[in-house]
C-alpha cells in the first residue's frame, strides 16, 4: 500500500523530529526494538519512532497520516499476536515514556502511556497503595486496561478499566484531548473497553487502593488429584467474599510435569478470614507447593515473572466459562494430561465482585456476570516443529467452545476470530463502532481488537 518514497520521506521527517531515537533496519538497535513477548512473530515494520511525550506523539501521528504509514502503538509487547508492529508499518513505541505521579492525599496515581504495571506498583508500594493490574509485571498497563484487565484485585476493585479516571489521548487527527466522566464522555466510555482504537493514550490516572499486604501465593498438586482440587475450586468461587480472588489451572512442575496450581490472593483486612480460606485450599489433596505468605502487593506478581518467559514461541486460544462444570473439569483435566510440551499452560483468571457488580453499559466492556477467563496457552521453544502445540490449543479451546459463553477476552482473542469480537461487547457492539467512526474514521488505529470503520462491516 505504501511506496518506498513515502516511506523514505517520513523517515525524513521523523528522523528530524527524533534524531537518532528514529530507528529503522539498519540501525544497530532495530532488532531489539521489535522483538517482543512472542518469539513466533516475526514482522518488519518499516521504521519505530521512539516518542518521549505527548508533542511528539502528536507530531509522528500527523507524519504517519500524511504519508499514508499503517501505524501501529507499542508498549509492553505482551500482545501474545503481535500487534504491536505491523509489516511495513510505523510503530509508536512509548516505551520511553514511563512517568508515575503519585498523589497519596488523593488516592490516585497519574502514569504515562508507555508505563508497565512493574513501574507503578513499584512506585505505589512505598504509600502501602496499589492499583488493580493484571499478574505479570512486564505488561503494558494502558494495553492491559484499554481492553479489560483481569488481576489478583478483580474482586475487590474490579477490572484496571474500572478504576480508571480519566486518560489523555492523542487522536487520529492530532488533537489532544482528556477523557472522563465530564469531557468526551463518550470517549471515555469506548476506551473503557474497546482497546487502543480510538487514539495513542499518552496519560491515564487511576484510583488507588490502600493494601499493606495480601496472603496470596502457589499452591500446587499433582495432576493425579485435579479432578478434586477443580471441584474444590469451583465450590469456593461459589462462596467466595470480594476480597479474595483465586486463579488456578496447569503449571509445568520442576520436571517439566503438568501440575494443577491454585493461587489465592486475599487482598482483606482480615489476614484470620484469608487464612481460613487458604486451609480450605490445602485439604483438597497434597500439596507439592505451598507458598502461601503475607506478601506486598509487588511481590504477589513478583511470583509470575518467571512463569511466561519472552521469547519462547506462544499460541493462545480463551474461552469465557459461565461456571466450572463436571464437563469443564474433566476437559481442562484431559487437556492437561495431553499437553504437547513441557512449557504449555492454562490459566483460569476468576471474574466477579465488584467487576460483576459494574453496569453492563456503563463502560464498552461487555461482560459484567461471574465467570473465568480460561487461557489455553501453547508454548515451544524456537526452532521445535509448531504443529502438535497448535492443535493442543485448538482442540483444547473446541472442546471448551460448547461450555463457554460466546464471544472472549477482546485482549486475547486471535487476529481471525472476529466474529468473537463482536459477541464479546453483545449489546455495546453497535455503539463501540459509532465511536470508532467518530473518532477514528479513517481507521488510523490498527488496534488489538480490530473493530470496523464502515457501517457494511458492522
Ligand atoms: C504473559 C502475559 C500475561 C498477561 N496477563 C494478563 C492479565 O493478567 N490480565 C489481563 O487482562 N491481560 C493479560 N494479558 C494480556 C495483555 O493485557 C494484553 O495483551 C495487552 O494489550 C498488552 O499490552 P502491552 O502494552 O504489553 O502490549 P503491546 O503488544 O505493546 O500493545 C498491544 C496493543 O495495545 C494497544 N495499546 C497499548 N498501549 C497503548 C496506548 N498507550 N495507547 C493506545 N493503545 C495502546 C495497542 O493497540 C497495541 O498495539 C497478558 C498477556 C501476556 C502475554
Amino acid at each position: 500500500m505504501t511506496s518506498a518514497p513515502t516511506v523514505s520521506h517520513a523517515a525524513d521527517l521523523l528522523r528530524e523530529l527524533l534524531g537518532d531515537r528514529l530507528l529503522q533496519p539498519a540501525d544497530v538497535d532495530f532488532p531489539a526494538a521489535v522483538t517482543v513477548w512472542n518469539g513466533a512473530v516475526d514482522r518488519a515494520p518499516a521504521m519505530i519512532a521512539r516518542c518521549r511525550d505527548v508533542g511528539e506523539v502528536a507530531a509522528v501521528l500527523r507524519v504517519a497520516r500524511r504519508c499514508r504509514l499503517p501505524l501501529t502503538v507499542r508498549v509492553g509487547g505482551h500482545d501474545w499476536a503481535g500487534r504491536a508492529l505491523r509489516d511495513g508499518g510505523l510503530v509508536l513505541d512509548l516505551t520511553g515514556m514511563r512517568e508515575v505521579e503519585v498523589d497519596p492525599a488523593a488516592g490516585t496515581v497519574t502514569v504515562a502511556g508507555g508505563v508497565t504495571a512493574a513501574d507503578v506498583v513499584a512506585a505505589l508500594r512505598p504509600y502501602d497503595l496499589v492499583v488493580a493490574t493484571g499478574v505479570v509485571r512486564a505488561v503494558g498497563l494502558a494495553g492491559l486496561t484499554l481492553a479489560g484487565g483481569y488481576g489478583p484485585l478483580c474482586g475487590r476493585h474490579g477490572l484496571a478499566l474500572d478504576n480508571l479516571l480519566a486518560a489523555e489521548v492523542v487522536l487520529a487527527d492530532g488533537r489532544r484531548v482528556v477523557a472522563d466522566p465530564t469531557h468526551e464522555p463518550e470517549l471515555f466510555w469506548a476506551l473503557r473497553g474497546g482497546g487502543g482504537n480510538f487514539g495513542v493514550v499518552t496519560r491515564l490516572t487511576y484510583r488507588a487502593h490502600r493494601l499493606p499486604a495480601a496472603l496470596a501465593g502457589m499452591v500446587m498438586f499433582a495432576l493425579d488429584e485435579a479432578v478434586d482440587v477443580l471441584r474444590g475450586y469451583r465450590d469456593l468461587l461459589a462462596d467466595a467474599p470480594d476480597e479474595l480472588t483465586v486463579m488456578a489451572g496447569f503449571l509445568p512442575g520442576p520436571q517439566g510435569e503438568p501440575l494443577v496450581f491454585v493461587c489465592p490472593v486475599h487482598s482483606g483486612a482480615d489476614p484470620a478470614a484469608g487464612q481460613r480460606h487458604v486451609d480450605r485450599i490445602r485439604a483438597w489433596g497434597t500439596p507439592l507447593v505451598d507458598q502461601v505468605a503475607p506478601l506486598p502487593y509487588e511481590d504477589v506478581l513478583r511470583m509470575f515473572d518467571d512463569g511466561m518467559v519472552d521469547g519462547n514461541h506462544y499460541l493462545l486460544r480463551t474461552r469465557w466459562l459461565p461456571e466450572l462444570t463436571d464437563d469443564a473439569v474433566e476437559v481442562l483435566v484431559d487437556a492437561a494430561r495431553r499437553v504437547s510440551s513441557p512449557y504449555s499452560a492454562i490459566a483460569l483468571h476468576h471474574f466477579h465482585g465488584a467487576a460483576s457488580r459494574i453496569g453492563v453499559t456503563d463502560t464498552a466492556f461487555g461482560l459484567r456476570a461471574d465467570h473465568l477467563l480460561a487461557e489455553v496457552i501453547a508454548v515451544w521453544a524456537p526452532g521445535d516443529e509448531p504443529g502438535a502445540h497448535r492443535d493442543w490449543a485448538e482442540r483444547t479451546s473446541a472442546a471448551l467452545a460448547p461450555l463457554a459463553l460466546p464471544g472472549g477476552y477482546p485482549n486475547l482473542l486471535a487476529p481471525d476470530e472476529t466474529d468473537r469480537v463482536r459477541l464479546a461487547y453483545g449489546g455495546n457492539w453497535e455503539r463501540l463502532c459509532r465511536a470508532k467512526r467518530r473518532y477514528d474514521p479513517r481507521g488510523v488505529f490498527s488496534a488489538v481488537p480490530t473493530l470496523p470503520v464502515t457501517d457494511d462491516e458492522e
